[in-house]
């Protein structure tokens, strides 16, 4: 099969990798329906995060279950499944409490820009859907493979609730659908912070109720300024950047939270500032797995439309243009199809 490699910046080929097979008890095999590039995968696609040796891409994945090893027992060939980008076995101290992202056997899935994918602890880490879905609900169920379930943990993490008013640091794919995610759990009030004229119309469809194009010193005094001076309830950090952390912290209300998922990049926080912050911090790699059963349903029902992200659909064979179009910012999200 040939799939995405990542030889260096700006190097991406697709090219002929090894076809996955079950190689433990528990793994399966999925058939990929749709996978994407993530906003994460730009790190090392630029250069930030070095590449020492040519390295298989993508950590999206939907699709239908090819094989299962012989230990596997809740999910079968044929099931329609999602899964996160760290396998679980669900089971564990960390599992259990809802954190399957710090699972002590968790092993990250780093090769799903591919026709297949091998899954790890199987039944730990796929969740099926009630049947096989119609075409046109697949890229909304692509998003909770991470992207939404990563701007969902943010709000979570944020302790976004009815009535509350919210900041959405980070114009991304994540930071559009913590907007969704803010919208869907109640918040009355939702802040985008973007300069980027599509995306702020996809934020005002997603529900926010304003937008701020300021950012740095500027953006924080206008969240204060529409917050009566006081500062969001909830703030989402959807970036990484230190300037995107400080600016959550600094709009964030004394007994707010910030829930951060952006990737640091060189973010070091000053324990003078953030002691006197007063605010909840409350982030990381997101336990996509606790909230995929929850996630499914509202796309299954229709309640939540996240798919709306992708504005660039490629064959899986021009993912370099996928690539290309995400670093140049021509396009919020790029789907694939095999
Ligand atoms: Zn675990």
């Amino acid at each position: 099969m040939r799939g995405a490699v990542l030889y260096g910046p700006r190097d991406l080929r697709f090219e002929e990798r090894e076809t996955p097979i079950i190689s433990k008890p528990t793994d399966a095999v999925v058939r990929i329906s749709a996978t994407c590039v993530c906003g994460s995968d730009l790190w090392p696609y630029r250069g930030i995060n070095p590449i020492t040796q040519p390295t298989p891409m993508g950590h999206e994945y939907c699709g239908i279950v090819e094989e299962v090893g012989s230990e596997v027992r809740s999910i079968r060939p044929g099931q329609f499944v999602i899964g996160s980008f760290f396998a679980s076995d669900n089971t564990c101290p960390n599992c259990q409490i809802g954190y399957q992202s710090s699972c002590q056997e968790k092993q990250f899935i780093g090769d799903a820009q591919a026709p297949l994918v091998r899954v790890p602890l199987a039944d730990g880490t796929l969740v099926a859907t009630p049947a096989v879905p119609k075409d046109a609900l697949v890229p909304s169920l692509l998003a909770l493979s991470d992207v939404m379930g990563t701007g969902w943990f943010a709000a979570h993490a944020a302790a976004v609730k009815p009535g509350k008013t919210v900041a959405v640091v980070g114009d991304g794919a994540v930071g559009l659908l913590g907007v969704l995610s803010a919208r869907q759990m109640g918040a009355k009030r939702i802040l985008a912070m973007s300069r980027h004229e599509a995306r702020q119309k996809l934020a005002r469809e997603f529900g926010a109720t304003d937008i701020v194009a300021a950012r740095g010193d500027e953006g924080v005094a206008r969240i204060k300024e529409l917050t009566d001076g006081i500062g969001a309830d909830s703030v989402l950090e959807c970036v990484g950047t230190p300037e995107a952390m400080l600016q959550a912290i600094r709009a964030t209300r004394a007994g707010g939270s910030v829930g951060y998922v952006g990737v640091p990049h060189g973010v070091t926080l000053d324990g003078q500032a953030l002691f006197y912050a007063h605010v909840h911090l409350h982030g990381g790699p997101a336990p996509v797995r606790r909230f995929l059963p929850e996630l499914i349903e509202l796309v299954w029902k229709g309640k939540i439309n996240p798919g709306k992200v992708f504005d660039l659909t490629l064959p899986l064979e021009q993912v370099a243009e996928g690539y290309r179009a995400m670093d140049e910012r021509r396009a919020i999200k790029t789907l694939l199809r095999p």
